[in-house]
Order: C-alpha cells, then sequence, then structure tokens
C-alpha cells in the first residue's frame, strides 16, 4: 500500500492542518484519493464586465486603477478595477495589509464571486481574488469537506499530491467490471481524477444524482470492500468449531418433540420452516450466527424454547439473555411453564436478585444441573460459569452491544469450541440492510402471524381531543378489556413540556372510578414493577399507565387498547411495537396515537412521517423499510450496531443493481484471486475492517 501522507516519526510533531487531516481520517494517500469534492466552482472561464449579468456568479480580470481605505459609514476597503471598457467597485470589510498590498493599483487580478450591477456600477462585494498569472485551469475547482483550521487551497494541494503518489492500480478484474451496467467503465484512476477534476462541460446533473460511469464506478468499489470484509467474517466464522447438538441416540422421545406435543397450539408454517432452519445448523459444526426475525406477537420465543430443546437434549446449557428484567421474567415464566413439566431445570439470574438466591443459581448453572439459563446481562457476567453452554439465545438483540455479545460468546467452556448464536428481534431489517450490512449473518423470518389474530384500527388523534379517548377507555374496561397508556417521560422537564405519567396516572385514575389505574414507570423498584405486573397480567387492573418500559415483550391477550400519548415524540419502530402490545386475542383492538404540536401551528415532517406510517401499515417489514427512509442507515443502524463501516457513497436505495453485483462479485474475487482480494479491502477499509464481529 501507498506511503502515509503523515511523517510517521514520532519526533516531529504534526503541523495543524497535518492533525485537521487526521481528524477527517484522511491518513494515507489513498485515503486522500478518495475523499471527493462535496462541489465544485468554475474557474476554467473569465467573463466579461460588459457580458455579465446582475447577481451572477463570475470569475473577471481586471486591473485595479484605485485602492482606498475609506472611513464612512464605516472602515472599509474601496477597489476599483477595469477590464477595457467597464470598471467595478470591490469592497472589504475587513481585510489585512497583505490582502491591501495584492490590490494594489496597477495589479492585474482574478476576481470570483457576485456580481451587482446598480445605481453605482458594478460591485462586488469581498471577492475571492488572485494575481491574474498563468493559464486558467483546464478542469472545474473541487471544493472538499472539511474542518476547521483546514484551508481549502491546503486540502487541494494534499488530494492532488495524494492522487499522484497513491497506488490507484486495479483491484477488480475486467471481466467483473464488465458486468457492471453503466457504460463506458471507467478505471479507478480515470474514475477518480475525472471527479476530484471534472472537465468544465461535464454534465453536472450526473454528478449530483451520482449516475455518471465515473460514481458508479467508485460505488462498485465501495460496495464490493464491504461485502468483500462480510465474506470473509463469515468464511472465518466457517473454520471455527462449535458443539455438534444432535440428538443422543437414546431411543427416548427428543424433547422438542414433547414440548411440541404439550404445546396448545400448533406451530405456524412460519415457525415449522425457521425451526427447521435452526435444527440444521445446530448439527453442523460451524457456530450458528442466525438473526430471527419477526414481527411483535410473530411467536420467536416458542421457535427459540424449541431450540434450546435440542441443544438441551444433546446433553450441552443453552442461555437466554433479554435486555430488561420484565421481559427476562416473562421469558422464564413461559419457558419454565412449558419446559418444567418436561423435567428441565432451569436457573434464573438478574442484577436484582437476592445474594443467597444468586449463589444457588450460579451453582446449579456451575454443577451443569440447570440446563437452560434466562436473565438479563447478569448472564454474562465473569462470576457466571457454565458447565457445558452451546447456545446463547439474544431477544431484541439490538438493544445488545457487540461486547456484550463477545462476552456471552468466551462463556463457552472447551477449548477451541464456540457457543451457536440465535439473535431475536422485533425490528426486520430492511433487504437491502441485510444484504449489506448483516451479510455475514444468515436469515430466518417469522412472516406469518399465529391464526387467530385480529387487525389493529390505528387513529391518530390530536391531544385536544382526550376526553373522547378517555370515554373510549370506559367502553373497552365496562366490556372486561385492558388498556395500556404509554406516555414519553417520567418526569416534568423544564426543557421539555411532557405530560408527566404520574399527573396521568392521577387524572386518569379521577376520571375513571371503578376501574383500577396502575402505573409503572423505571424509578421503581423491581418488587414494585413485579407487583404492577402481576396485577395487569392477572387481569385485576384494567389500565396500566406506563413509560416505555413495556415497550417489548410483555403479552397480555386480554389487552385492546393502545394510547400512546405524545406520540410525535417517539420512533417509528418503537410506535410499532407498542401497537403489537394489543392484538393479541379475539377482541377488536385499536391503537390511539395522541399527538400535540406544543406551540408549533403543526408537526414537524418527520414527525409527521411517521404517524402517517403508523396509519397506512400494519407491516413490521414496510414500517422498517419507512423508518430506514425517515432516518437513513446510520441511525437506523444505531451506533452499537456499525461494527461495518457505513457506506461514504453508495446509497443502498438507489444503488440495489450495484449491491447485487457486489454481493455475486466478492465470493468470485476472493477465490480466484485473493490477493487482490485483499488490496481492495485495505484500499477501501483501511485498518477499520472487523473480523470478529459478533
Ligand atoms: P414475539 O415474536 O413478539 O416474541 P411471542 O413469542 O411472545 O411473540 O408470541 C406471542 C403470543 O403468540 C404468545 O402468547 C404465544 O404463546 C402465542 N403463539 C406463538 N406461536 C403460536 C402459534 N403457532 N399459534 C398460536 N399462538 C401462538
Ligand atoms: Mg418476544
Amino acid at each position: 500500500m501507498s506511503d502515509p501522507v503523515l511523517p510517521t516519526v514520532a519526533s516531529r510533531p504534526l503541523s495543524g492542518p497535518q492533525k485537521a487531516l487526521l481528524k477527517l481520517g484522511l491518513r494515507r494517500d489513498i485515503d486522500l484519493a478518495l475523499h471527493l469534492p462535496l462541489r465544485y466552482e468554475d474557474e476554467t472561464r473569465i467573463t466579461r464586465l460588459c457580458d455579465a449579468r446582475d447577481g451572477e456568479l463570475v470569475q473577471i480580470e481586471a486591473v485595479v486603477t484605485a485602492s482606498e481605505v475609506s472611513l464612512r459609514p464605516r472602515r472599509q476597503l474601496l477597489v476599483t478595477v477595469e477590464d477595457g471598457d467597464e470598471r467595478c467597485t470591490l469592497r472589504f470589510f475587513s481585510f489585512y495589509p497583505a490582502q491591501q498590498k495584492a490590490l494594489a493599483v496597477g495589479n492585474r487580478i482574478r476576481l470570483r464571486g457576485e456580481i451587482r450591477g446598480g445605481f453605482l456600477g458594478w460591485q462586488m462585494m469581498h471577492p475571492a481574488f488572485r494575481p491574474a498569472v498563468g493559464e486558467l485551469p483546464q478542469a472545474l475547482t473541487p471544493v472538499y469537506s472539511s474542518v476547521a483550521g483546514l484551508a481549502q487551497a491546503y486540502l487541494r494541494r494534499a488530494v492532488e499530491s495524494a492522487l499522484s503518489r497513491a497506488d490507484l492500480s486495479e483491484t477488480i478484474p475486467m471481466e467483473n467490471l464488465a458486468q457492471l451496467d453503466q457504460k463506458p467503465i471507467y478505471s479507478l484512476r480515470q474514475a477518480l481524477f475525472f471527479l476530484h477534476y471534472p472537465a468544465p462541460d461535464v454534465a453536472l446533473a450526473t454528478f449530483e444524482d451520482r449516475s455518471h460511469p465515473a460514481w458508479q464506478r467508485l460505488k462498485a468499489e465501495e460496495l464490493l470492500a464491504q461485502q468483500l470484509s462480510q465474506l470473509q467474517a463469515r468464511r472465518a466464522r466457517a473454520g471455527l468449531q462449535a458443539p455438534l447438538l444432535l440428538p443422543k441416540p437414546s431411543g427416548s422421545e427428543p424433547l422438542a418433540e414433547r414440548l411440541l406435543g404439550a404445546l396448545p397450539f400448533t406451530l405456524t408454517g412460519a415457525q415449522q420452516r425457521v425451526r427447521a432452519e435452526i435444527a440444521l445448523d445446530l448439527g453442523r459444526q460451524a457456530p450458528m450466527h442466525r438473526l430471527l426475525q419477526g414481527d411483535v406477537g410473530s411467536g420467536k420465543t416458542v421457535v427459540a424454547a424449541l431450540a434450546a430443546a435440542l441443544c438441551m437434549d444433546a446433553g450441552w446449557q443453552c442461555a437466554l439473555m433479554a435486555p430488561t428484567e420484565i421481559l427476562a421474567e416473562q421469558h422464564f415464566a413461559k419457558l419454565v411453564g412449558w419446559l418444567e413439566p418436561l423435567g428441565v431445570k432451569t436457573a434464573w439470574l438478574t442484577g436484582s436478585q437476592k445474594p443467597k438466591e444468586r449463589r444457588i443459581m450460579l451453582a446449579l448453572i456451575a454443577s451443569g444441573e440447570a440446563t437452560l439459563v434466562v436473565g438479563t446481562h447478569a448472564v454474562i457476567q465473569d462470576k457466571v460459569l457454565f458447565k457445558r453452554l452451546a447456545l446463547a439465545i439474544i431477544d431484541e438483540q439490538h438493544r445488545f452491544g457487540v461486547a456484550q455479545r463477545l462476552a456471552l460468546r468466551a462463556k463457552l467452556i472447551g477449548q477451541g469450541q464456540e457457543p451457536h448464536l440465535l439473535m431475536m428481534t422485533a425490528t426486520p431489517i430492511p433487504r437491502t440492510l441485510a444484504m449489506s450490512y448483516y451479510a455475514d449473518l444468515d436469515v430466518s423470518t417469522l412472516d406469518e402471524l399465529p391464526p387467530g389474530r385480529t387487525a389493529i384500527v390505528t387513529k391518530v388523534l390530536n391531544e385536544g381531543r382526550r376526553d373522547e379517548v378517555i370515554e373510549r377507555i370506559r367502553a373497552q374496561s365496562a366490556l372486561g378489556r385492558q388498556i395500556y397508556w404509554v406516555c414519553p417521560l417520567i418526569e416534568e422537564s423544564e426543557a421539555l413540556d411532557l405530560s408527566n405519567a404520574t399527573q396521568t396516572h392521577a387524572q386518569l385514575s379521577a376520571a375513571l372510578p371503578g376501574v383500577m389505574v396502575g402505573l409503572l414507570h423505571s424509578r421503581l423498584s423491581m418488587a414494585e414493577k413485579k407487583a404492577v405486573m402481576a396485577l395487569f397480567t392477572g387481569g385485576q387492573m384494567g389500565l396500566l399507565v406506563s413509560t416505555t418500559v413495556i415497550e417489548v415483550g410483555v403479552d397480555v391477550s386480554n389487552a385492546s387498547l393502545m394510547v400512546i400519548e405524545h406520540a410525535e415524540r417517539f420512533g417509528l419502530s418503537q410506535l410499532h411495537q407498542l401497537r403489537g402490545r394489543v392484538g393479541r386475542g379475539a377482541a377488536a383492538s385499536a391503537c390511539l396515537l395522541l399527538y400535540s404540536t406544543g406551540d408549533a401551528p403543526r408537526l414537524g415532517e418527520t414527525a409527521r412521517a411517521r404517524l402517517r406510517a403508523m396509519l397506512e401499515t400494519g407491516d413490521g417489514f414496510e414500517i422498517a423499510r419507512r423508518d430506514l427512509e425517515i432516518r437513513g442507515p446510520g441511525e437506523f443502524l444505531g451506533a452499537r450496531q456499525s461494527g461495518a463501516a457505513l457506506l461514504r457513497f453508495a446509497d443502498l436505495a438507489t444503488d440495489q443493481a450495484l449491491l447485487a453485483w457486489a454481493r455475486q462479485t466478492a465470493p468470485v474475487l476472493l477465490d480466484a484471486c485473493p490477493e487482490l482480494a485483499r488490496r481492495h479491502e485495505q484500499r477501501w477499509l483501511g485498518g477499520k475492517t472487523e473480523y470478529l464481529k459478533a
């Protein structure tokens, strides 16, 4: 690879601009070469004053005929220039002596800026200028994104010299490039020079929408680098060893079969399919890395239980981790209910546990007596030693960081072995993202809801219609149905005038005599939370006022109404998840989204887009697609997800054909020309490649 631009000798301190380059991530020549312009300026033409038009952005070449500092109406440098027949006045309200000197009478200069014609003749305010020496440039002048302390002129020179030094040799064989749609095919060198220094007659529109073949080439390169890195992660994993989870040839009926027999329902087609996909993975030597995505209520838990059963049947331990204690507890209750009657011993781990109970649990886990361990983050703490962990299941995986997933993997005792990982999410990942950022994961999808679900009617209502909502609650409650009311924040903050859950609770309690109204928020102790949840799941409590602690996993099939207050403040996938708490039973269900515009006359653009999406679709995949559209991949994936560097040039919404090409090309290149593949990845991702993604 090319030499770094910056001195690597520690004794030479970096200059200000050099530090600024580092701040932009521009370390190597190739990094600078790939730092493409934001826009361009046209310095290739000179406009004569007699041809100029009012308000036009022009470059003028003229001779200074007068220069004076005037003090009225305020201090300014007034310079008169002439280009033959016409003259123009330049005004500078701030200026250095050196600039004044450069604008001395008799000097020939080139000026760039907006020109104004008026009563006083042509005028330019603070134009950019330089001595009129040398030829006019042949190409447009690039303008780069920069940071404080890094002048465009410096950055331009740095890019120019880096471009001349950088190794721009091809890493993609011509036969692969030939499969790109966009013709002509540019070489990397051509594409880069073209994009940094386009000819003045280039069709700027094709530059702006990045459809120009030079842009296509760069985006194809970038996507290929991403695919190569994911493919290598996948292959590295395939080389690892995990326990083979095959049923013991004992003759007794397998646990999974007994569980199926004991369930009060039969699996949906989607559940059966996913169950088989997982079983296949677990019977292989390579560790499973599977993402199970399924909309809220699609029945992921039972699939997890079946995977756990396969693992335990093979004589190994299984751990299930959930992001919140309430959710972990629900899983625990459900799994215990299903599996303990079949003879499975389960252990429970959480942060709020009493030391004595915890010690007992740790002993059960270490001895291997407990074959299923359910809990929160407590599961991955150092003190927790498994006897034979083979399968880790992570619910709501996006809520865990990479480090936590790695810690879970480290729990497998036994040399050179890796656990199988099953990650679950209710926020489906749109296809293009799955193909790019998650290309090293296998994805299973529950695309079918269990039978008997009722459609949820969604309504968006102004906060002013609160009374109607309360009437509706009263009616539902009279029918014996239960209701959720979600508030965004627990306490009044001065900055955000949000209604306070406590206040809402008081208000609703007063308005609904005869209905038991509970309050759940994050400040409650665990015991208090559990007591509230028990009353609600038990059916005694009619209305549960809550902050978003109920966001995930809660499963009460008698609940038929979900009210979300200040819905405009929630994210789209969060709203969808909350809505999924109702419509789980036979009763017709509804979700009411209350919004408030505050002092503004109407809601902001993105808030409206989110609420509109909620009205228009109930499909989790469509919601995810809209969410991606509203937020963009960076936000959608979230900081904790982006083990992979985000794409700079390609846009997954418009570049699906290029993505498909990159996916197809990556394995071909890696197999046929591993050295080229390595150089390609190095060039684009440098040291940023993260093979060990959990
Ligand atoms: P999620 O995918 O949101 O985690 P759950 O696993 O909590 O969904 O399942 C939601 C509800 O549907 C639970 O009450 C569960 O027992 C029930 N369920 C799951 N699978 C089926 C099925 N095949 N038929 C009927 N009910 C099912
Ligand atoms: Mg769930």
